[in-house]
């Protein structure tokens, strides 16, 4: 089999980069290893018939605001891609404190804070306003390119600007510097949960510009939903590349990448070749990539080094879904249409449970992240029905041990672990819903160990597909000296969030790799 391009992995970054290659006319081969394609974004009834789960990721903010979005919009609406936005953001509530929400409208969220807090917290959202456009276009270039250096230099320009310097602060700093700079608690307990959503916990460097970028971007553009379900954007994307020519194959796991005379010329999968043309884009993982599927000989010992040190986060992920009898009767009744609502008691409650998970622990009191698809998008169920799709981000990777002292972990996360954690969080979640525990007719539970079988670049059910600290971001990512998407092997790419500028539904990085295949044929590349 032979086409232009061959994409190994279906995730929507090499989707993106398949879609934007055949529509401008080169010939493309999707390879997925799983019955379906979208890697993390999937819709199933995983629970009752009806009952539509995005079972990995279901909140598109990133994406709406990304410039492959821009590009591919026409042809995905066409093909019956459609957004659900409401005027609520998120909220958190815990403890014995008010809830605090956030609108799609700053002032409106500043005004539940205290009087002296408002006009800070209004400046801080507009002074990211202000880099945002550079900061994008940072994000969404090759770290190596002249775009991204351009990007850099005028970013530069702005921090010399009011402000700058205390911006310029914020990318080091952690989000719990951040929130230090208000007198209430009311930013950290309504953000720092967040700040999780980022791959970093609130005492993590570089997670304060991260959470103010977020903050500031889910109060623009809310929560956005895809109406029926996240997998009609992966349908969309597919029809789009079916409707040129292109195939989206699933089923095939590739096992080798062929290299002849330096050069990618294709990959194998079960003992039969798939010729490349043009180029291979590997949507994967670079120890997967440079580990399994390229040979020692065709790696220089300076990457097999870099390689070695590429890492996954301690703290795994977990989801927890919820079929329920009637829509989640929330105590605070205002929290009943809020598309995210987090479930922590201050921000020194997220910390404790960072600190838990990273030394082993199942956390005493996860941070619950409390999605409401059904209330943004009411076809997800049944008439009358409800659904709940949980996160946990701050689980270890390997529990060796319970900070609650109730359940027993012994180093890998079976079902039974995985259950025993699901209870805690619904007994939990039931001190802030009515009657939650009578109300569940089914639940599904993806555990840090279901997620890696489910998709091989979760490595250890790390959500991010790779720590996204300081030292392993931006330039460094995925290796310092090899953060671009082009890889030494002449012909291949990786795309991906183990790649700049990391995870997310951004669809930069397949984009960023379609980019460079067509400009390498126009020879600029
Ligand atoms: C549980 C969860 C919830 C999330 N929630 C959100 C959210 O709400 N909003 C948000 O913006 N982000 C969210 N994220 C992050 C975001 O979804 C991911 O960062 C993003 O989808 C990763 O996309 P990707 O292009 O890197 O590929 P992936 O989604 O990782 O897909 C890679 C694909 O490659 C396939 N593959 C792997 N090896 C092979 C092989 N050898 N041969 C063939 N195929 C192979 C895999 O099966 C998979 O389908 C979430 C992530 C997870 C896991």
């Amino acid at each position: 089999m032979a086409a232009d391009v061959i994409v190994v992995g279906a995730g929507h970054n090499g989707l993106i980069a398949a879609a934007l290659l055949a529509l401008a006319g080169r010939q493309v081969e999707v390879l997925e290893r799983n019955p379906a394609p979208g890697g993390a974004i999937a819709t199933e009834e995983l629970t009752l018939p009806g009952f539509r789960h995005d079972t990995f990721s279901g909140w598109h903010p990133q994406w709406l605001l990304s410039a492959a979005w821009e590009e591919l919009r026409g042809e995905l609406e066409a093909r019956g891609l459609r957004y659900v936005i409401g005027d609520l953001a998120a909220a958190t509530v815990g403890g014995d404190a008010e809830p605090v929400i956030a609108w799609r409208d700053r002032e409106r969220t500043a005004g539940q804070l205290p009087a002296a807090d408002r006009e800070h917290y209004l400046e801080e959202l507009a002074g990211f306003d202000r880099i945002a456009p550079r900061l994008g276009a940072f994000q969404e270039s090759d770290t190596r390119s002249r775009a991204a250096f351009g990007a850099l230099l005028a970013l530069g320009a702005r921090v010399r600007g009011p402000r700058g310097p205390e911006l310029l602060g914020r990318v080091a700093g952690s989000a719990g510097d951040w929130f230090g700079g208000f007198e209430g608690d009311q930013v950290g307990r309504l953000w720092g949960p967040w700040t999780l959503h980022t791959g970093l916990g609130p005492a993590d460097p570089g997670g304060g510009l991260r959470t103010l970028g977020l903050a500031t971007a889910l109060q623009e553009i809310g929560m956005p939903v895809v109406a029926g379900g996240s997998a009609n954007l992966v349908k969309a994307l597919a029809e789009t590349i079916e409707a040129r020519g292109g195939a989206v194959r699933t089923s095939v796991e590739v096992d080798r990448v062929l290299v002849e005379g330096g050069r990618c010329v294709g990959v194998a999968a079960a003992g039969e070749r798939y010729q490349a043309g043009e180029a291979v884009v590997a949507n994967l993982t670079p120890t997967q990539l440079y580990d399994r599927l390229l040979g020692a000989e065709d790696l220089d010992p300076a990457l097999r080094r870099a390689v070695r040190a590429y890492r996954y986060s301690r703290r795994a992920g977990m989801q927890i879904h919820l079929a329920l009898a009637a829509p989640p009767r929330w105590r605070e009744p205002a929290l009943a249409d809020v598309p995210m609502v987090h479930v922590a008691d201050g921000l020194e409650a997220v910390r404790r449970a960072c600190a838990e998970a990273e030394a082993g622990l199942v956390p005493a009191c996860p941070t619950i992240a409390c999605g409401q698809h059904a209330a943004v998008d009411p076809s997800r169920v049944p008439t009358g029905k409800g659904l709940l799709w949980i996160q946990l981000l701050d689980l270890p990777s390997t529990p060796s041990g319970d900070a609650a002292g109730q359940v027993e972990a012994t180093g890998a996360w079976s079902t039974e672990l995985a259950e025993a954690v699901a209870d805690r969080v619904v007994e939990q979640l039931g001190a802030h819903i009515e009657g939650l525990e009578q109300s569940i007719l089914a639940r599904s539970v993806i555990s840090p160990a279901d997620l890696e079988r489910r998709n091989p670049n979760l490595v250890g059910g790390d959500i991010y597909a790779g720590a996204t600290d300081l030292a392993q971001s931006y330039f460094s990512r995925p290796f310092p000296g090899h953060s671009g998407h082009r890889t030494p092997v002449r012909g291949l790419y990786i795309c991906g969030a183990s790649t700049h500028p990391g995870p997310g539904l951004n669809g930069a990085s397949g984009r960023i790799v379609a980019r460079q295949i067509l400009r390498r044929r126009r020879g600029r590349g």
